[in-house]
């Protein structure tokens, strides 16, 4: 029987996999849909005339993040983020008193305890359990909408807190999409080519593209649940009743991402305190001046926000932003902004969103998931990592896990 393994999707745990098992000297063919790798983790080197990361860009708890090597094996340039403090404005206010800002900081830290309350819980509530009352509960809210990518009542507790955080909080100037594309280059990718279907009855397996077929010892699933949710690959036999809930049980939540070249004399080209805008209902922006030490500021919008936002329209991000920093900076800075561009996550069709979030009652997902079908059909991808899902890293290590399932059980 051939040995050829088939990986669909080349963004980080494919490309991971890959890496994996051609070390083993197995044969591996990608198919990946988009022209370029690296998926929700990729770096746009022209439009703001500096690299941006559309999608991931921090190595988090990089002290056990699988990136952090390979960023140390290209001889990366490392930057250990320290945005220098918080700055922070609360609905129509400018500025908050010492004191409450003290309680607004305390409000944030409260959700870091997550963990610990959960063992007085039962079940696995909603985040929203966990977010604090009046008057600082709704900035908690939005604080989960931004790191999540959804709204705290459907974001699982249980899971939301077994994201694992260790030292380091990394940046590369170069981006991390750079780093990726970097990792894949060489490797056996056609690009271009969607996998529409995977027979796994049959033996061997057979991917079916509008190319023609492949065939397959093995299949590695890296794609996103939402897109397997969608049903843009589909698979015959239809995949088991439990795969199915842990799909839909870790659907993509969204963040989005707006970009703005600044003069290289601006105080917003240097790396400046984190703004958190907080509008009124649940809107939330994120402001990173200097982002990653590039004349850039980098703006994030998240959950419900961040859905609404794209649904208005192409622009309506950046408006907000736009905005935003006026109202910090002054209507002068207006004219420190140069090109920006603007992500639209939820629709982009090999994505169809951020990042996974459990359901509540769902965190058990993601290892139904990891499990895959048999050694035959595997699942990999950053929704399958128990501990550093949503990221790259976790990402990366799902890949290295579903190679090294292949490898055990053909010894
Ligand atoms: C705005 C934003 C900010 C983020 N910030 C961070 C951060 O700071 N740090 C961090 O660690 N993570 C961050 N993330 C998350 C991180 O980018 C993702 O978790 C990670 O890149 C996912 O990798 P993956 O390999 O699991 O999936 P993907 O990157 O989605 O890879 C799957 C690949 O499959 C391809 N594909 C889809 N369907 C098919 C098909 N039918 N046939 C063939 N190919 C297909 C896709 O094109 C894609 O290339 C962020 C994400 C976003 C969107």
């Amino acid at each position: 029987m051939s040995r050829k393994v088939v990986i669909i999707g080349a963004g980080a745990a494919g490309i991971a996999a890959t890496r994996c098992l051609l070390a083993e000297g197995v044969k591996v063919h990608v198919l990946e849909a988009a022209a370029v790798p690296g998926g929700r983790c990729i770096t746009d080197t022209t439009t703001l005339g500096h690299p941006f990361d559309r999608g991931g860009s921090w190595i988090h708890s990089a002290g056990i993040n699988p990136i952090a090597e390979v960023a140390r094996q290209q001889g990366a340039a490392i930057i250990e983020d320290n945005p220098g403090g918080l700055r922070a404005v609360v609905a129509e206010r400018q500025r908050l008193t010492e004191e409450e800002f003290e309680a607004y900081f305390r409000a944030w830290r409260h959700l870091a305890d997550a963990r610990d309350r959960l063992n007085n819980a039962s079940g696995d509530p909603a985040m929203a359990a966990f977010v604090p009352g009046e008057p600082w509960g709704p900035y908690v809210r939005h604080v989960i909408a931004l790191l999540s990518g959804v709204d705290a009542a459907a974001c699982s507790a249980e899971d939301f807190s077994r994201f694992e955080h260790a030292p380091g909080e990394w940046l590369l100037p170069q981006g991390q999409g750079s780093l990726l594309a970097a990792a894949a280059h060489g490797l056996p990718i056609t690009y271009e080519t969607p996998a529409l279907r995977i027979d796994y009855g049959s033996e061997p397996i057979r991917v079916h593209t509008r190319h023609g077929e492949i065939e397959a010892a093995a299949v590695i699933v890296t794609v996103s649940t939402a897109v397997l949710a969608a049903g843009k690959l589909t698979f015959d036999p239809a995949l088991p009743d439990h795969l199915r809930d842990a799909i839909a049980g870790l659907p993509l939540g969204l963040l989005n991402k707006v970009g703005f070249a600044v003069r290289e004399d601006s105080p917003l080209a240097i790396p400046g305190p984190v703004l958190m805008h907080h509008g009124c209902a649940d809107e939330a922006i994120m402001i990173r001046p200097g982002f990653a030490h590039q004349p850039v500021v980098c703006g994030f919008v998240g959950g419900g926000f961040a859905d609404a936002l794209e649904r208005e329209g192409a622009g309506a991000a950046t408006a907000v932003c736009r905005d935003a920093l006026r109202a910090h900076y002054g209507g002068t800075i207006a004219r420190d902004l140069g090109a920006s561009l603007e992500t639209a996550w939820r629709s982009h069709p090999w994505s169809l969103g951020a990042y996974s979030a459990a359901l509540p009652g769902h965190s058990g997902a993601r290892a139904i998931l990891a499990a895959g079908v048999d050694r035959r059909l595997l699942f990999a991808g950053e929704a399958t990592d128990p501990t550093l899902f949503s990221s790259v890293g976790g990402a990366w290590r799902s890949g290295v896990r579903a190679a090294e399932q292949y490898l055990a059980t053909t010894g």
